[in-house]
């Protein structure tokens, strides 16, 4: 069963508001292409403790204010065993409400604040004046990107020195209105605003299969069983 990859989807029954499971299945896809089935966790409330150095890629999708309300409290069983994983430059790709949730915190439309995991320095604040909807396009390492943004969380990093962003705007907003990027990289991490879904960029979704498929190969050799 060696060839089986495993994929831990984070509360996938509660944050998947945008669709973005569709990330998940064209990676399967990609993955199947190359000969791997793959097996999908979804680690949400009533899931025992998990260990994300047990799988090969991590997801986090998108979902409203009430829904990130929701697993906030829960989410942070998970701090340590996610902020190791990404230390370890392992990859995960975490979308909108998901990459909100990877940062200190999201101050909500109804005024609260919801601590996130607090592993990556940066922070969103709702800003009721303008949602950010439409279609973007914006340019990566890997090539353009076209995707559509549904978010009034604006995202700042803290810390530049240490997070790069995923892409220079082309159009729409991204991040915030104005800093004219969108998304985040750190080591094997992505956070992006991107549904659509994002991975329907394939020059996108082959980078991060191949880094799967990479991390797969470590977590053999280092455990075999
Ligand atoms: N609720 C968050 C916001 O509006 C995230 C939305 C999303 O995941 N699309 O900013």
């Amino acid at each position: 069963m060696t060839d089986v990859i495993k994929i831990a989807y984070l509360y996938e029954d509660l944050m998947n508001t945008y669709g973005d499971s569709g990330d998940v299945k064209i990676l399967s896809y990609l993955l199947k292409q190359q000969g791997y089935t793959t097996q999908v966790d979804d680690v949400s409330i009533d899931t025992p403790e998990f260990d994300a150095q047990d799988y090969d890629f991590l997801f986090f999708g998108g979902g409203q204010d009430f829904e990130q309300t929701v697993i906030a409290k829960d989410l942070l069983r998970h701090k340590q065993t996610v902020a190791d994983y990404i230390e370890a430059g392992k990859p995960m790709l975490a979308i909108c409400g998901g990459y909100q949730l990877l940062g200190d915190y999201y101050e909500t439309s109804a005024g609260t604040t919801i601590k996130g995991l607090g592993i990556l320095p940066l922070h969103t604040i709702f800003k009721a004046d303008a949602r950010m909807i439409g279609d973007t396009e914006f340019e990566t390492e890997w090539g353009t990107v076209k995707a559509f943004e549904n978010h009034s969380g604006r995202t700042y990093f803290d810390d530049k020195d240490k997070l790069q962003p995923l892409g220079k705007m082309v159009t729409g907003y991204g991040n915030n209105p104005e800093d004219g990027v969108e998304g985040m990289r750190y080591k094997g991490t992505i956070g992006s605003y991107s549904h659509g879904p994002l991975l329907k960029n394939l020059n996108l979704a082959k980078v991060l299969a191949k880094q799967i498929i990479a991390n797969h190969t470590a977590r053999l050799a280092a455990d075999p069983a």
